[in-house]
């Protein structure tokens, strides 16, 4: 999926689909920036059981209709081994979120169906996770049959609570040293707030990142999840230009 050390991947989108408008409206940000990949969750692994949960298959079928009309490759999240089936109709590349990076049967199932499908899984760091365990995790994957892997740092839990999370950015050479397998950074996860996405996304190019996610939203003080990360259309616009020009001097095509 990615020459690294020459193609850069950039995924955007919101955090949850919401409706048929706003993924459109989304999709169309994405577009306006000639980028590829579509991120939205239909099913939203969220820590309150009060929060509002995705629209479940109803969203799956949004971001088909954003891959057939938008032209856009879709990511979206699987949080159980039982939907499996159902999410990867509907996905090019299958996410797999923080809170399931140790959940062994949803590893072993996506390692054997995207053998099948070759899908690729992107595999998210747990927050409590170390380099190891998180290496361990994707073998889960490996060792099922499916080499089609993207690991994504995604910021990890520590005492500093100014930002959502603590991006671990050590991670990313780390990895390069102990792996062969490209990493992306989440640098809306992994911060919490919009206004640090762009100096983090500079500094994930600038440790070595293959790619990076990002959360946008049309209209982000009405988004149903993670309004507060997600970039409106004008900081996006900002974000990939800075990013674009960095990665022009490094001679690194974006994907
Ligand atoms: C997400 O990407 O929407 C998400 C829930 O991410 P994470 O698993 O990193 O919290
Ligand atoms: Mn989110």
């Amino acid at each position: 999926m990615i020459k690294q050390n020459k193609q850069f991947l950039i995924i955007a989108g919101p955090c949850a689909v919401e409706s048929r408008e706003q993924a459109r409206a989304a999709a169309a940000m994405v577009k306006e920036e000639k980028l590829k990949y579509f991120r939205g969750g239909a099913y939203k692994p969220r820590t309150s059981p009060y929060s509002f949960q995705g629209l479940g298959k109803k969203g799956l079928t949004i971001l088909s209709e954003v891959k057939k009309k938008d032209k856009l490759k879709i990511v979206t999240e699987v949080t159980d081994p039982e939907l499996l089936n159902v999410v990867s109709d509907h996905a090019d590349v299958i996410q797999i979120g923080t809170r399931n990076m140790a959940n062994f049967s949803l590893l072993k199932k996506v390692g054997r169906k995207t053998a099948k499908t070759k899908q690729f899984v992107i595999l998210k760091r747990g927050f409590s996770a170390t380099i190891e365990e998180w290496l361990l995790a994707a073998e889960y994957i490996l060792k099922a049959g499916n080499k089609r892997i993207l690991l994504c740092e995604r910021g990890i839990r520590t005492f500093e609570n100014a930002t959502r999370f603590t991006i671990d950015l050590s991670a990313i050479p780390v990895i390069k040293k102990l792996s062969s397998l490209p990493i992306i950074v989440d640098v809306s996860h992994g911060t919490g707030h919009a206004d640090l996405v762009l100096p983090m996304a500079k500094a994930s190019v600038a440790v070595g990142a293959d790619g990076l996610m990002l959360e946008i939203h049309p209209n982000p003080h009405k988004a149903l999840c993670d309004g507060q990360q997600s970039l409106d259309p004008s900081s996006f616009k900002k974000t990939i230009k800075t990013v674009k020009r960095i990665l022009r001097l490094e001679k690194k095509e974006i994907i």
